[in-house]
């Protein structure tokens, strides 16, 4: 179905609910409190202490009733279950890679991708590593490298496509490393920690183009897969007629392989894959898939788990669903935009991420103004978001610490699960905090861990 009536403005969520979830009122001293303890970490707090929960598009979903009636087929048999097959053929259907490993989640895909093709003195460049790509790719003595194009790293700019990778300096560091430590070519779609900007068909055909001069491999981070398609549809010259399955078929048919996370587009709690054409890779993939997620017709998950990626596959790529779900996007950053919050344009897929840096001047960078907006939105109005900036890629491996490109903050919108009216009431929040910034205070860090500090650090604020 792709239609939907002309006359009126209002984008409706297509669907309506079917089991509810009670949300806990809490007032603003007790949020004071509850931060507190948390060492002003939202990843620390108890979630019953969240009112919108903003800190995460992944695995907090809600599933559809067609989902939860495909959990009742999940067949549990260790090794060739039927549901296997089911999402076996669902990921082919749409990606058509030859192999498909899966795996318990996206992060576990990559540290299998990158334990067979990592390793010291290689790179591996991306328009932008997600935290856990990268982390994993370091983790494995390589080196990760963003090259996302100029105006991606420019809040300001509204090109269409702020995810695409600059693909002459792509050209270059090959050169300049030598095709030999550049195992493979990542490209994350949408471009996550970029602002959930969408990478073009044209750009995916470029870096295509580089990889085949070098031969080198390229892989897709594709956890947002449908999302990209929906903005390559609305915003590709000549793709606006296409249905969105063909486009991602076309996204995939450029690439080698991809990892992939079932938390995200395919609207699952937990799940992911790794997929390739390579027959050695596969075979070298698979192996350390048994050592740590499971047999390679399980890989972590149960049969029901699969039997709902499945579903969620074919509900990802509907277009009532898709056209919602970036409006639903939109429609928040707008409000924001409008009055005067700086936020990146244009509105990405699943988030909405406001400039910290520009909206708290007075915090520098290394006092990180992300997380002093982070801690006041959830004081102020009990929501949950997530700092994206010098607290979550500051730490260099070396030890040292420098600012990151951007310090945004992430407002992820969980995929059918908040209405309006919660956009609307997280809409005044911001407002609220934004009118009262400049009594804002940085903070610093008193306990951090070595790797993906964000998770786990407590900090203390400025006086
Ligand atoms: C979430 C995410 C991952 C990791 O997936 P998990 O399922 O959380 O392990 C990797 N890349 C991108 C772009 C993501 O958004």
């Amino acid at each position: 179905m792709t239609g939907g009536d002309e006359e009126f403005e209002t984008i409706i969520e297509p669907f309506r609910i079917h089991a509810v979830e009670p949300l806990v009122m809490a007032t603003r001293e007790q949020r004071a409190a509850a931060i507190r303890e948390a060492g002003y970490n939202v990843f620390s707090l108890r979630a019953e202490d969240v009112l919108v929960d903003l800190l995460t598009d992944s695995g907090t979903g809600a599933m559809s009733r067609d989902q939860w009636a495909a959990i009742q087929h999940g067949d549990e048999s260790y090794a060739g279950s039927p549901s296997w097959f089911t999402f076996e053929r669902a990921v082919k259907d749409l990606f058509g890679f030859r192999h498909v490993i899966p795996t318990h989640q996206g992060r576990a895909a990559e540290k299998i991708l990158f334990g067979v093709v990592g390793g010291s003195g290689l790179v591996v460049p991306s328009n932008t590593h997600f935290d856990t790509t990268r982390a994993n790719v370091e983790a494995s003595g390589a080196e990760a490298v963003d090259l996302v194009i100029a105006e991606g790293r420019d809040p300001a700019s509204r090109h269409p496509f702020k995810g695409n990778v600059d693909v002459a300096a792509l050209a270059a560091l090959i050169a300049e490393r030598g095709v030999a430590h550049v195992p493979l070519v990542m490209v994350t779609v949408t471009n996550n920690s970029g602002g959930g900007q969408p990478v073009s068909l044209e750009n995916l055909r470029a870096v295509r183009e580089v990889c085949d001069r070098a031969g080198v491999p390229l892989f897709l981070d594709a956890c947002r897969f449908a999302e990209n398609a929906w903005f390559i549809r609305e915003r590709e010259p000549g793709q606006s007629g296409r249905d969105v399955a063909d486009i991602v078929r076309e996204m995939a048919s450029l690439a080698d392989g991809m990892t992939m996370s079932a938390k995200k587009d395919p609207m699952c709690n937990i799940g992911g894959w790794l997929a390739c054409n390579d027959d050695d890779l596969a075979r070298e993939a698979r192996n350390l898939l048994i050592l740590t997620e499971g047999f390679p017709t399980y890989g972590g998950l149960a049969g029901r788990d699969l039997e709902a990626i499945a579903q969620g596959l074919t509900e990802a790529v509907s277009h009532d669903y898709l056209r919602y779900r970036i409006r639903s996007t939109a429609y928040l950053g707008e409000a924001l935009d409008r009055s005067g919050v700086p936020v990146v344009l244009p509105i990405g897929g699943h988030a909405v991420y406001v400039d910290a840096r520009a909206l708290l001047p007075h915090i520098p960078p290394l006092e990180y103004p992300g997380q002093s907006l982070v801690v006041a939105l959830y004081e102020r109005g009990g929501i949950r978001s997530c700092e994206i900036g010098t607290v979550m890629f500051g730490r260099r491996p070396d030890g040292s610490e420098v600012p990151a490109a951007m310090d945004l903050v992430r407002l992820a919108i969980p995929r059918r699960t908040y209405t309006q009216s919660h956009v609307d009431y997280v809409i005044e929040v911001c407002q609220a905090v934004a009118r009262d910034a400049a009594g804002l205070r940085g903070y610093r860090i008193v306990d951090e861990p070595r790797q993906l500090r964000h998770f786990t650090a407590r900090f203390e604020p400025l006086a």
